[in-house]
């Protein structure tokens, strides 16, 4: 398949590069190997993202994103990028499925959550740990769960599964979160929300499914046995650019390195949204980075038609 502008990734750096392109007259796709709306969809509800006084749920956000994307002619394609060569005049993405051609790639493959990697982890996921509170929460309605981390992912989930478990352990590493004031100040004002401070998780003990968490104090070294259902993983972010490996410059995390016009170390390749090298993840900054490489894009291509005449 042969497109103008092809996005690699159907969240909201991508959607947004993709609206951009295709409304400025261009044959434009997003190849999404899973559904639209990428981890932004998995988010409980959305509070900063302008325009909205109420909070709105990642999945109605991105639902509306892809919606509008489609309106204005964005083709969404359920493909997998497995590689990408790319020379002046344009790019070969090779897919699980099929190989597109693009004369302008924008890269919005974003970014998955860490594993935790201890004992108990990788054979229970889906039978008590989690990534992913909205998809699972409802399960343990009633019971006792544990978050993992500090940052804004942890607090955010820890408050959406209050709601809905009798009690929720924050098991963080240090004595200070770090998510932002007004994440902390809501968590904490939860009484079901029990910090578990400066501590580091051991294993995760279980059969059938998660019948309690260990954690040892970093401090004074002393144990402690959490009896939970339900185990939830923020400890962070791992870019999706696997793919790209010798194509495109990547920082020592293998974040996408760009230029401020979202252009990458290959002529013609930009980069989006939460797979960059850049110093704020958010909704807000994936969709500001997909309007800058979806224009860069365009401008590319002009470039392209001027050069042919
Ligand atoms: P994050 O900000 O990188 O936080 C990861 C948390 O996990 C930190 O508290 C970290 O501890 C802890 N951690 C990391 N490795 C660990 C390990 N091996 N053992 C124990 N704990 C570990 O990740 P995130 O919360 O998923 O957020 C990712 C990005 O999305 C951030 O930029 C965040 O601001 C953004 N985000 C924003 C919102 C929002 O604005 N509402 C919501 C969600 C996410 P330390 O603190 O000790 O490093």
């Amino acid at each position: 398949m042969r497109f103008d502008v092809l996005v690699i990734g159907a969240g909201p750096a991508g959607l947004t590069a993709g609206l951009y392109a295709s409304r400025a007259g261009w044959r434009a796709a997003c190849l999404e190997r899973l559904a639209p709306g990428g981890q932004a969809a998995l988010t409980s509800r959305v509070e900063n993202y302008p325009g909205f006084e109420e909070p709105v749920s990642g999945f109605e956000l991105t639902r509306r994103m892809e919606a509008q994307a489609r309106q204005f002619g964005v083709e969404i394609v359920r493909d997998e990028a497995e590689d990408l060569s790319s020379g002046p005049d344009g790019a070969v993405v090779k897919a699980a499925a099929d190989t597109f051609e693009a004369r302008a790639v924008v890269v919005a493959s974003g970014a998955r959550p860490r594993k935790l990697g201890v004992p108990g982890e990788e054979e229970l996921t889906g039978r008590g740990v989690s990534y992913c509170a909205t998809c699972d929460g409802p399960f343990f309605k009633g019971q006792a769960v544990a978050v993992v981390g500090g940052g804004d992912s942890a607090l955010e989930e820890a408050v959406f599964l209050a709601r809905l478990c009798s009690r929720v352990y924050v098991v963080h590493r240090r004595d200070e979160f770090r998510a932002v004031r007004v994440l902390v100040d809501r968590a904490l004002s939860h009484e079901n929300i029990v910090p578990v401070w400066g501590s580091v998780v051991t294993r995760i003990v279980g059969s059938e499914g998660v019948e309690a968490m260990e954690v040892r104090n970093v401090a004074t070294g002393a144990a402690q046995r959490l009896d939970v259902a339900g185990v939830f993983m923020y400890v962070g972010l791992l870019p999706n650019s696997e793919f790209l490996a010798g194509r495109v410059a990547v920082d020592e995390a293998g974040y996408v390195i760009t230029d401020e016009d979202m252009l990458t170390s290959a002529p013609g390749v930009f980069a989006a949204g939460d797979v960059r090298k850049k110093s704020l993840r958010q909704i807000s900054t994936a969709v500001g980075d997909g309007a800058i490489a979806g224009m860069s894009a365009v401008r590319h291509l002009q470039g392209l038609e001027t050069g042919r005449k």
